[in-house]
């Protein structure tokens, strides 16, 4: 299976520990059609690319197209649904319900009308971006918004009969695991099918990280997050939600398919100023799979304007419209798989990845480093599937790196 990410760059202010690709603007400073156009530009550069290249497996059904920013649902609605009717006419694309089309959106941009007016263009799930339910907390995070407008947006979005999933931000300085866990199931109680919940991390290159290197950001000690992040697991496993993935809870069957896509390498498409795509090579003259990522333009002019240039793109370095690009070999992509893989409370078949990617899995570093975790209590193996299990998610970083 396939997916489109389309990316909208601009939000009405920078959040302070911010370091996604994101622009402040007022949404009449946006030229929301315009950007539309040369999404729905680089949409037929791409699938023409994708299509003719004879080094490029061909994209398979697309079941997710994901609206990430930046700030999505402040794209005028018409103009959003104008890219997804695009998307859904060129590309092979499953039906509905199979297909899960997400916005995410702020609450500063979402109301009972414009869910509905997104539902009404065929979206089907809404990711609203409320992070906090405690006055001081959203201050300190830079929010625009205030409590009463994180809960009302949530029930705006619940409203328009869509799936609807929210974020949560926790570890903050000064926060107890029990007010974190307060929150997740405070939100969890609106009805919502998705949980997001994300430890506050901070980010060179952002405002909080450059206070943060004066010494001048109070930060959580490490033992109070982990504390949160096991309290938010309990509150959800009381509330019904499956913690299904590291930062990630879900009612039965409501798992983002968008990101569960992502997390087993699948190819997805990557559309808009910022935006990162990845495509499977075919597979070289040994057998061994090869993939390529790259990464559009960040600068949205640069962007609309290369758009503008390039009628017919190639997969790849040159392409006319990325900043640049990756090939990835095998190994390389076996070693994304075991990351993202081992994030997952599904965990990851080493065997079965080794046989789609033509490698072998079971090198005899990582035999043996497999087999010193699993003693230690950090992984879990049956047969050729490896897993963390809950327990020591905490530690599943250092274990991926371990694992390369
Ligand atoms: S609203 Fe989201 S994307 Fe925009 S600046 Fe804040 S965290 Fe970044």
């Amino acid at each position: 299976m396939s997916s489109v990410y389309v990316h909208f760059p601009w939000c009405l202010a920078k959040c302070p520990y911010c370091d996604f690709v994101s622009y402040a603007a007022t949404p009449a400073s946006i030229d929301h059609e315009g950007y539309a156009d040369a999404v729905v530009r680089e949409l037929e550069a791409r699938a023409f690319a994708l299509e003719s290249s004879a080094d490029v497996r061909p994209l398979e059904t697309v079941t997710s197209v994901f609206f990430g920013g930046g700030t999505p649902s402040l794209w005028d609605p018409a103009a959003l649904g104008r890219v997804l009717a695009a998307i859904e006419a060129r590309l092979a694309v499953a039906a509905r319900p199979e297909l899960e089309v997400t916005v995410e959106c702020n609450p500063t941009s979402l109301d009972a009308d414009r869910a509905r007016a997104l539902a009404d263009v065929g979206v089907n799930r809404l990711s609203v971006g409320t992070q906090s339910l405690r006055a001081d907390q959203l201050a300190f995070l830079g929010r625009l918004h205030d409590v009463a407008g994180a809960r009302r947006s949530v029930e705006a979005a619940i409203s328009a009969g869509v799936r609807v999933s929210t974020d949560l931000i926790f570890g903050l300085h000064g926060q107890s695991p029990a007010d974190a866990a307060a929150q997740a199931t405070e939100l969890a109680s609106l009805g919502l099918s998705h949980l997001s919940c994300y430890q506050l991390t901070i980010e060179p290159g952002t405002q909080f990280g450059a206070r943060h290197k004066r010494g001048l950001l109070p930060v959580a000690l490490d033992e109070d997050v982990a504390s949160a992040f096991l309290a938010v697991h309990d509150a959800l496993a009381d509330a019904g939600l499956e913690h299904y993935e590291i930062s990630n809870f879900a009612k039965p069957g409501e798992r983002a398919r968008h990101n569960v896509a992502y997390w087993r390498g699948e190819p997805y498409v990557g559309l808009g100023c910022a935006a990162v795509g990845f495509a499977r090579r075919v597979p070289d003259a040994d057998g061994a799979a090869r993939g390529v990522r790259w990464k559009n333009e960040t600068g949205p002019e640069r962007y609309v304007e290369a758009t503008r240039a390039v009628s017919r793109v190639r997969v790849g370095e040159g392409d006319g419209l990325s900043e640049g690009a990756e090939e990835l070999a095998a190994d390389a992509l076996l070693r994304e798989r075991i990351m993202l893989g081992l994030r997952m409370r599904d965990g990851i078949d080493l065997d079965a990845a080794g046989a789609e990617l033509g490698v072998d899995p079971w090198t005899e570093e990582r035999a043996r480093a497999v087999e010193s975790l699993a003693a230690r209590g950090r992984i879990e193996r049956r047969a050729g599937w490896i897993g963390v299990p809950a327990g020591a998610w905490l530690f599943t970083d250092d274990t991926a790196a371990r694992l390369f």
